[in-house]
């Protein structure tokens, strides 16, 4: 399978893991990512690979992902670059331990730290500005997908949380129906592709047709290694943002093979 976007294969660690366990799971991940490769003879493989384990974790995963071509994230940031933010971490933080991505707006901190649109959209900006790509995350509640308003909802989410200055290099979007999260409960392809579909013509409209048909848009929720060739078969599915299943090395590696 392969497509005009490279696939996005992002493990998204939750607060999961002790020294010893997160060293393990990344040291797991990087070596099937150099088996395929050795295999590949020089080929480069059709997706890149991010695991996004707590801060706690940054600095011993950087070290065990060195070299093997697994990049690194955060699941979150502040919008300072430094200064009376008692418990926070910046950018250009995340950027100095080796990290490349950071998640931001996932529906978890939406809930649990009421972070809105606004402030997700200005996270995105500070991190673009450190040099790191933002994954920005928007999704439906059961209740807005039953009262039919799945489409208006992202579309709300995503024009308020796109940062400024989006590029296809420097944004990725995440598409996490809310109900599918943790759950076992996934989208059918169908389902997410509506939705990609949407998100993809709005983005068209926010940065125009070019750049706007590269940015890549991760389904999320529940993908595991038997959904996740079906789901990522769908044209405007560009990868996956993976929780439980990045948890075990070789589901994690299961589901990157389903772009294989
Ligand atoms: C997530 O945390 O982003 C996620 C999609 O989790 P899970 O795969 O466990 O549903």
């Amino acid at each position: 399978m392969s497509k005009a976007r490279r696939y996005l294969i992002a493990g998204n660690w939750k607060m999961n893991g002790y020294k010893k366990d997160g060293r393990a799971l990344a040291k797991g991940v990087a070596k099937s990512l150099g088996k395929y490769l050795k295999k590949a003879k020089g080929k480069k493989a059709p997706f890149d690979m991010l695991v996004c384990p707590p801060y706690t974790l940054l600095a011993p995963v950087a070290e065990e992902l060195k070299g093997s071509g697994v990049a690194l994230g955060a699941q979150n940031c502040h919008t300072a670059e430094k200064g009376a933010h008692t418990g926070d971490i910046s950018p250009q933080m995340l950027k100095d331990i080796g990290c490349k991505y950071v998640i931001l707006g996932h529906s978890e901190r939406r809930a649990d730290h009421g972070e809105k649109d606004a402030q997700v959209k200005a996270k995105a900006e500070a991190a673009i500005a450190a040099g790191l790509t933002a994954i920005v995350c928007i999704g439906e509640t059961l209740a807005q997908r039953d009262r039919n308003l799945t489409l208006a909802t992202n579309r709300r989410q995503l024009k308020g949380s796109l940062p400024e200055g989006a590029t296809a290099k420097n944004t990725v979007v995440a598409y996490e129906p809310v109900w599918a999260i943790g759950t076992g409960r996934t989208a059918t392809p169908e389902q997410a592709q509506e939705v990609h579909a949407a998100i993809r013509a709005e983005l068209v409209k926010a940065l125009g047709e070019e750049e706007g048909n590269k940015v890549r848009i991760l389904y999320g929720g529940s993908m595991n290694p038997k959904n996740a060739k079906e789901l990522m078969a769908q044209p405007d599915v560009d990868g996956g943002l993976i929780g439980g299943a990045a948890l075990k090395p070789e589901d994690f590696w299961a589901v990157a093979e389903g772009c294989l």
